[in-house]
């Protein structure tokens, strides 16, 4: 197991506090692993510094090389990075291996191409006598920080823009979470020049406010909760960093009457509760309209139910536990203050998994209302609220009325109303019967408080490179 900081060329075990890394479905520690110093953390910083002066002089057509041997190098590995991420984070192997793992190594496959067709408007004589033309440049040294939901396609969706874009990066994975991205930094010194990227470790509110504040990082891209980017963005403020933010969500899902509904329950049932509902576009919030609610909370109860975990042959496992004993007390403290509502029901699950894993139940609570903290605070657990709805404006404006901002969907089969609520709803992507679904030529990003920095798609190049204008005078 790699274990080490990656700081240059050089593999260094931290120096400052250890932390317990934890197997999710035992309890148990997996490894001890020390967090970087502030000696560290500058090591880094300047490792990142001299490589940006040849990396991001690079042509795209060399990035695009390295790129896809990255990518060529995880495929070969896959099945131990899988492996390694499923012991870390508690995932069903299957899940890391057939769905995550195609998705990450198509992420660095993306970036390869999308970095040597980059556009921008022509050049041109808009002044008279003098010519125009835009460049897209690097933005310098990214501090990226990773959360421990997703984090080998975390590293993937910030390493692949930021490197792309002749960016150097110094990079802090989840202190519940970094196996996979050590593993990743012995492949990225392999294939990379040094320096390039660095890893380092170590807690959020120790080595990665270093980071966040750090004079010579020139932007800082973080996935975690909102309390989390607002710090960042008060650390941006004092050397006015660049951000890119992908903060919290809590995904409405609007079912009309007239809506397929075994599409509606098994959509849910896999949506809402993928990666123990870990996500942040879990299909979560289900507002079902009168006429379609009781039946819909029926069969959905019946369906999640059914839904395998904590199986001894992991291979039927569909979900794994939460990745701490924190999260899942987290989780039952927000069933638990449902369950005291008089107007709500639990209709399946409810409790803690009674072995030393931090499992919980996968859980409907029907009967919720817009005003419950369920329906209003993102939970990240399998937990699935359904609210019923009267009129068509109710559930668009109940939706809307939420600081997040990140993921919704639309299920009905009048594709005129579909078109009609997507076209109302104030977040980053809207589905329209289906959820979830992303595509690394697609942009996945919030608006309101989930954040504004985009993920995968040209997008993402565009945030991680800055925009430039040359102007010559004919003279
Ligand atoms: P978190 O904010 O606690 O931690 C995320 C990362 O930030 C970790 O690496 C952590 O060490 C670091 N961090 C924490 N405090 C910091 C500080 N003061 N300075 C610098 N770094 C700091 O979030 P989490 O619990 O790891 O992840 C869950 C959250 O992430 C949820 O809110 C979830 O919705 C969100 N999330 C969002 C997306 C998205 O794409 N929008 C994707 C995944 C997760």
């Amino acid at each position: 197991m790699d274990t080490q900081l990656l700081i240059g060329s050089t593999f260094v075990a931290g120096t400052e506090a250890e932390e317990h890394i934890l197997n999710p479905k035992t309890g148990a520690t997996i490894i001890d692993l020390a967090e970087a110093s502030h000696s560290q953390i500058d090591a880094a910083v300047d490792a990142a510094e001299r490589a940006f002066a040849t990396w991001s002089l690079t042509t795209p057509a060399e990035r695009s090389g390295y790129l896809l041997r990255i990518a060529d190098a995880i495929e070969k590995h896959a099945d131990d990075f899988a492996a390694l991420e499923a012991l870390n984070c508690g995932k069903p192997i299957n899940a890391v291996r057939n769905d995550e793992l195609p998705a990450i190594i198509d992420c660095w496959r993306f970036f390869a191409g999308a970095i040597r067709s980059m556009h921008a408007p022509v050049a041109g004589e808009y002044l008279p006598g003098h010519t125009s033309m835009v460049r897209r440049d690097a933005v310098g040294i990214v501090g990226s920080i990773a959360p421990w939901n997703y984090p080998l396609m975390m590293m993937a969706w910030k390493l692949a823009p930021a490197i792309a874009g002749g960016n150097t990066v110094v990079f802090k994975p989840s202190e519940q979470t970094p196996l996979t991205a050590l593993k990743m930094a012995r492949l990225l010194a392999d294939i990379l020049p040094e320096g390039v990227v660095n890893v380092i470790l170590g807690r959020g509110d120790t080595v990665g406010n270093a980071l966040i504040n750090h004079p010579k990082i020139g932007m800082v891209s973080i996935t975690g909760d909102i309390a989390t980017g607002k710090k960042v963005l008060q650390a941006a403020a004092k050397t006015v960093k660049r951000t890119h933010l992908e903060l919290g969500g809590k995904a409405p899902v609007i079912v009309y009457d007239d809506a397929d509904l075994d599409a509606v329950v098994n959509g849910i049932r896999t949506f809402g509760y993928y990666n123990a509902g870990q996500d942040c576009t879990a299909a979560c919030r289900i507002y079902a309209q009168d006429g379609i609610y009781e039946k819909l909370v029926a069969d959905l109860t019946f369906a999640v139910s059914t839904i395998r975990f904590n199986d001894a042959d992991d291979t039927v496992n569909e979900i794994g536990p939460l990745i701490s004993s924190r999260q899942r007390d987290r989780v039952a403290s927000f069933v638990e203050r449902a369950t005291e509502q008089k107007h709500i029901e639990i209709t399946t699950g409810g409790h803690a998994g009674s072995t030393n894993g931090f499992f919980f139940q996968p859980t409907v609570v029907a009967g919720a209302t817009q005003e419950d903290e369920i329906v209003r605070r993102e939970v990240f657990g399998p937990v699935v609220s359904v609210t019923r709805f009267r009129a068509d404006d109710e559930a668009v404006r109940w939706a809307n009325d939420s600081d997040y901002g990140l993921a919704s969907s639309v299920w009905t089969k009048d594709i005129s109303k579909a078109m009609g609520t997507a076209s109302r709803l104030q977040y980053g992507c809207t589905w329209i019967n289906t959820h979830f679904m992303l595509t690394n030529e697609m942009p996945h990003g919030g608006v309101k408080q989930s954040g504004y920095g985009k993920d995968m798609s040209i997008y993402a190049l565009e945030d991680y490179t800055a925009v430039r204008h040359i102007m010559i005078n004919h003279g």
